[in-house]
């Protein structure tokens, strides 16, 4: 008899079972796509490693996933011929959660209440743990490709599973057979209609073939061919297949935002396929998280680790396809490569191009793009010197003049006669900054302040001069010179001469405690106003470089 070992559930893992069982998340059938996309992922690591350990695929060397049904038993087996898993990688991969910025997504859950923690965990893609949704108890048996040792994992998801070596004669030669003891209402998965259609509907696209055997013994019927999406042609291709391929690569279960699929010819030959998702992903601002797009060297997976895109565009997911890279080109080979500058180059055209003729075309959607991923891309404004007024003119911002965003060209056009800046205004909230006395002056001529919130804005207007030769100027900053704009009301008072004397008053009575005192054209109604020195951080950034302890 073979040793059991039982181990505890790591605490994060724990707890995302028991939302997992305990929500009410109402599309169960993800489960189905989460088991599939890692059988998928599995059999391109074999294909992938094999490109060096060609004995590796040894006799059965087609990848496939197979779904067996078993009504009888009340089963439903998903079996890949993929890489399979040792014992170490079952305990690491099914035990604990690797992903980035889990910790925090864990506790915006908990902050969640019911309907909406549900929604964040599909946004959070549930992975293999979803299969708890269903069933009761759920068994893994693995073999490593190459490995003459299988394991089997078992676990009904409360807390605790157990790991033993097996007889490798009960494992699949290679790859991993997951089986589900579904619960009383999930047996609806047992049914070749239903499962069929659930495949055709969220998995149609992924680059394994899949079949369904319809009880255990049968002939495998292929329900999916498993022909790369990326490869059609754009017209054989329908907005419905774009979609689930997206929901595929990305994990998001919405609509994409955009998609941009294109075939670069010339010097460099690649395909790529890119969305930017309907919704923010929770790990947007992890600092460990890296982009998402997936090299393939002739649609064998290299790696998702390439800088295919700027960090600016992290939020971007889908993949690069080329012929122009040997197949065994190493990870590090390939981020020297001139092929990569190429790419990165073309695909960040092709994408803000995207996003451009987005607003151009269907405001409301690009506006939702801009709230989910304008904080990120203006990191651009600062990281891409090149791209900089590409980039400031996609921007939108919160302005004084409407309660809506704005683009910087329309505030270029409103600009008063004289006006020579571009104003702004940095804070942490829209209230806040609405309500500033700083304000008051340029309400009065009503020169229109842009209002930035968002902590990226504090950085990228230090380093960005100009737009269209209008330079930016913190309403913070110096002395706002308004003295040549008119204000609206022309009621501007006369030169007051007991103001001099009060300046001297103010400065003696507060000494070290301020730099400067002087009267001001900002304000209209509040008597006093702090201001920053004209050259120098402004009272948003100070503000956050000493909360930084810098
Ligand atoms: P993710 O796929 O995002 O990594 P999952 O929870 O879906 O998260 O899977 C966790 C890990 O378990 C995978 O990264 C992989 O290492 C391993 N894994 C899951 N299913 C399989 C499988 N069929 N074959 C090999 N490894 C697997
Ligand atoms: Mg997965």
């Amino acid at each position: 008899e073979m040793s059991v070992e039982k181990h505890v559930f790591e605490a994060d893992v724990a707890k995302l079972l028991h939302l997992m069982v305990h929500s009410v998340y109402s599309d169960k059938n993800v489960f189905l796509r989460e088991l599939i996309s890692n059988a998928a992922d599995a059999c391109e690591k074999l294909r992938y490693e094999a490109i060096v350990a060609p004995e590796l695929l040894g006799s059965n060397p087609a990848p496939r996933i197979t779904l067996t049904l078993d009504e009888e038993k009340t089963r439903l087996i998903v079996e890949d011929n993929g890489i399979g898993m040792s014992r170490d990688e079952l305990v690491e991969s099914l035990g604990t959660i690797a992903r980035s910025g889990t910790r925090a997504f864990m506790e915006r859950i908990e902050a969640a209440q019911g309907k909406e923690g549900a929604q964040l965990i599909g946004q959070f893609g549930v992975g293999f743990y979803s299969a708890f949704m269903v069933a009761d108890n759920v068994d893994v048996v693995s073999r490593r490709a190459g490995s003459d040792k299988a394991w089997h994992w078992t676990s009904d998801g409360k807390g605790s599973y157990t790991v033993s070596s097996i007889e490798p004669a009960e494992a699949p030669a290679r790859g991993t057979r997951i089986t589900l003891h579904l619960k009383d209402d999930a047996k609806t998965y047992t049914s070749r209609w239903t499962v069929e259609r659930i495949v055709k509907d969220q998995s149609g696209h992924v680059p394994v073939p899949i079949s369904i055997v319809e009880k255990p013994g049968a002939e495998p019927a292929q329900v999916a061919d498993g022909t790369a999406l990326w490869t059609k042609q754009k017209s054989e291709i329908s907005k419905d297949d774009y979609t689930d391929f997206y929901r595929g690569v990305s994990g998001h279960y919405d609509e994409p935002a955009l998609t941009v699929h294109f075939r670069a010819e010339g010097r460099h030959e690649y395909t790529a396929l890119a969305f930017v998702p309907g919704s923010k992903p929770f790990d947007l601002f992890d600092p460990d998280r890296k982009g998402r797009m997936k090299l393939y060297v002739k649609r064998v997976f290299i790696t998702d680790e390439a800088e295919l895109l700027p960090r600016y565009l992290r939020f971007a997911r889908g993949l690069v396809d080329t012929a122009d890279l040997p197949l065994n080109v190493s990870r590090e080979m390939i981020q020297e490569s001139p092929l990569l500058a190429n790419i990165r180059k073309g695909l960040t055209n092709r994408l803000l191009t995207g996003i451009e003729k987005l607003a151009e075309s269907d405001a409301d959607a690009f506006t939702k793009l801009w709230e989910n991923f304008g904080s990120v891309i203006k990191e651009g404004i600062y990281e891409d010197f090149e791209r900089r007024s590409q980039l400031l003119a996609l921007s939108r911002f919160r302005t004084t003049a409407e309660d809506k965003p704005r683009a910087l060209s329309d505030y270029l056009k409103d600009m008063k006669e004289g006006q020579t800046a571009i104003y702004y205004l940095t804070g942490d909230s829209l209230a806040q900054l609405q309500a500033s006395p700083q304000l008051e002056g340029f309400r009065a001529r009503g020169i229109e302040v842009l209002l930035l919130t968002d902590p990226v804005d504090s950085f990228w207007v230090t380093t960005a001069p100009d737009f269209e030769g209008k330079p930016f100027k913190s309403i913070t900053q110096g002395a706002a010179d308004l003295a040549g704009i008119a204000k609206d009301e022309s009621a501007a008072a006369a030169a007051n001469p007991s103001m001099t004397e009060f300046v001297a008053f103010a400065k003696t009575t507060l000494g070290d405690v301020v730099s400067d005192v002087r009267t001001s054209d900002r304000l209209t109604e509040s008597a006093v106003c702090l201001v920053a020195p004209e050259h120098g951080p402004d009272l948003q950034l100070q503000k956050m470089l000493q909360g930084a302890g810098r």
